[in-house]
């Protein structure tokens, strides 16, 4: 009986069912200039929607804030998807909650790094990026820390800019566990070592992902333009063992960027430092700029490459072996493109 009366109630519970995203529920992107909804941009509505115009660290009226996003969830319970969310891969239909709180952040305000890489967005005017200032956003999220509403289950993550330059970093790392966190990802440079990245990686609740594109410092100098070669993989064997048994958060990543380290050998080298370090997990990619404009005429030898690099993994080991977007796209599209390109020829 009172089975039968359960699965009337669960029965007439109101379906709470439609298409949004976690980010139009529980999510903001901090920007430069401004609070974005998201940072995603790669579909036909542009994505990037600006929740707060003009912001420069401002302490934020979160009141003011969940009711402007409760307004946005009403119009996608209408069945009204916000113009720059069309098109989105994030959109999905399911069952959404009511509540007030954010479990889904990218910080991404502000752009000095320790590094000079050849193919960062910052190149063509390092300086300018170098010298740019930051807001605090420590004490912004602070008191929404202190009015209870962060949660886990989400993602938050860093781009910048190194991350661990930012003065705020450490704070907001400890503080964001503290919430209860537990899905953080970092870019980092790994110059700079962080003790709040070791802390994350401890407890199983960060993701380090360092791209060092290079097992032989004449390389790595050459992509990044530094010379921090070996501090880096040092930092790498110190976040390696911090991190906690069976998860494998702390990553290094191998982008191919041709004309600078696109052959078996420095894949080799790259591999033999992932495995000393005792790092066991890896990301491939390959570099954006060049991809752009030669997807539809990759040479085969980058194909091989990339097959290359995952079979080394295997060797290796490795635990988790994660392809970004473009290799991934690249791989799992390999005979399309290869005869598309073929017949363009
Ligand atoms: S649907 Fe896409 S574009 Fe819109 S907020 Fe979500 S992630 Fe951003
Ligand atoms: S480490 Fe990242 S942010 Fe720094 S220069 Fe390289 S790509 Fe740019």
């Amino acid at each position: 009986m009172l089975k039968e009366i359960k699965s009337l109630f669960i029965k007439e519970k109101k379906s709470n069912k439609y298409v949004s995203c976690e980010y139009v529920q529980h999510g903001f992107n901090v920007d430069y200039e401004d609070i974005k909804m998201c940072c995603f941009n790669c579909h036909e509505g542009g994505g990037r929607q600006i929740l707060i115009d003009n912001y420069h660290g401002e302490m934020i009226n979160w009141n003011k804030f969940f009711k402007e996003k409760r307004k946005m969830r009403e119009l996608n319970k209408k069945g009204i998807i916000l113009d720059r969310c069309k098109g989105c891969i994030f959109l999905k239909e399911r069952e959404w909650d009511e509540e007030d709180y954010i479990n889904y952040m990218v910080f991404n305000h502000w752009t000095q790094c320790n590094c000079k890489c050849k193919y960062c967005f910052t190149n063509e005017q390092s300086d300018y990026f170098n010298a740019r200032k930051n807001y605090n956003m420590y004490p912004v999220i602070k008191k929404l820390a202190d009015m209870g509403k962060i949660r886990g289950g989400g993602e938050i993550g860093f781009g910048g800019g190194e991350p661990a330059l930012l003065p705020e970093f450490e704070p907001m790392v400890n503080l964001l566990l503290d919430c209860g966190c537990d899905n953080i990802r970092v870019h980092s440079s790994a110059v700079k070592y962080s003790l709040a990245i070791e802390r994350g990686l401890r407890e199983g609740k960060l993701t380090l992902v360092v791209s060092v594109d290079s097992g032989r410092a004449e390389t790595y100098e050459n992509i990044k333009r530094v010379n921090h070669f070996n501090k880096v993989w040092e930092n790498m064997a110190k976040y390696a063992q911090s991190q906690s048994e069976n998860k494998y958060k702390a990553k290094t990543k191998y982008i191919i960027y041709p004309g600078f380290n696109d052959n078996k050998e420095e894949i080799d080298k790259f591999f033999e430092l992932t495995n000393q370090s005792g790092v066991k997990s890896v990301v491939l990619d390959i570099e954006g700029g060049w991809y752009e404009q030669n997807k539809y005429k990759v040479p085969d030898y980058i194909y091989e490459l990339l097959d290359y690099a995952y079979d080394k993994a295997l060797s290796y080991d490795m635990k988790n072996i994660e392809l970004y977007d473009r290799a991934s796209h690249m791989k799992s599209h390999k005979e399309e493109y290869i005869k598309l390109r073929d017949n363009v020829k």
